[in-house]
């Protein structure tokens, strides 16, 4: 059985929704979705509580702040690395640094803003180590692995498939006018392209950004 892949938008975050003996969502986005999240689920025709794990890419604002509401209408474990277990619990308002002007200029408006967002943390089930977590028990065939760079604790996952789920190690098309992987924010940009060579040497084919579109994998090749 083929895994069915469908993009969910939040607000400015593209969330995943795997579907395939079971189903995970791939980050919650930024506060006050719930709304918007179960129309599109309605659309795909899939209960809140057919989700069975929620996996947080990394522990930014705009990939957490719904996970408490997304959390309690689906009943579903929350995984993330556990560098950042404190943020989600917490609901820390972590600013990553720009790595280019737009993202130095974005990083400085979301220091002023960010502060005022209301969102509450929740409770995280599994505190991802390092180490390749299988999504087996979810009912997905794939696998995550930490790909450190955005965040210290960013992780994606793989699907068997060669599709891999990213969040902010790379973007893609955004905003419209970037035409490279380079994300906007990392805390550490040299290790931001480690994490691509690990993917790439994991045979990945597709990438599936938090922002932006999806792009081949050997876009990656460009900027290494
Ligand atoms: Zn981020």
């Amino acid at each position: 059985m083929k895994a069915e892949i469908h993009r969910l938008s939040l607000g400015i975050c593209n969330c995943y929704v795997i579907k395939e003996e079971g189903v995970i969502l791939i980050d919650a986005g930024p506060p006050h979705q719930k709304v918007k999240f179960l129309k599109k689920l309605k659309n795909l025709s899939i209960k809140p509580e057919e989700i069975a794990l929620i996996f947080l890419t990394h522990g930014h604002w705009d990939h957490a702040g719904s996970v408490n509401e997304l959390k309690k209408l689906t009943g579903c474990k929350v995984a993330v690395n556990r560098y950042e277990k404190e943020w989600v619990e917490k609901a820390l308002k972590t600013i990553p640094p720009g790595v280019n002007l737009w993202g130095r200029f974005l990083s400085q408006v979301m220091k002023i803003l960010v502060p005022f967002a209301k969102f509450s943390g929740t409770s995280v089930d599994l505190a991802l180590e390092n180490e390749e977590f299988s999504v087996e028990p979810f009912g997905i065939q794939g696998k995550i692995i930490h790909t450190p760079g955005h965040s210290r604790g960013s992780m994606s996952l793989l699907l068997d498939s060669g599709d891999a789920f990213v969040g902010d190690l790379a973007m893609y098309g955004f905003p419209k006018l970037t035409r490279n992987a380079m994300p906007l924010f990392a805390g550490n940009p040299d290790q931001v392209k480690e994490s691509w060579m690990k993917l790439l040497k994991m045979g990945v084919r597709w990438i599936y950004p938090a922002h932006g579109r999806r792009f081949k994998a050997n876009e990656l090749k460009k900027l290494l």
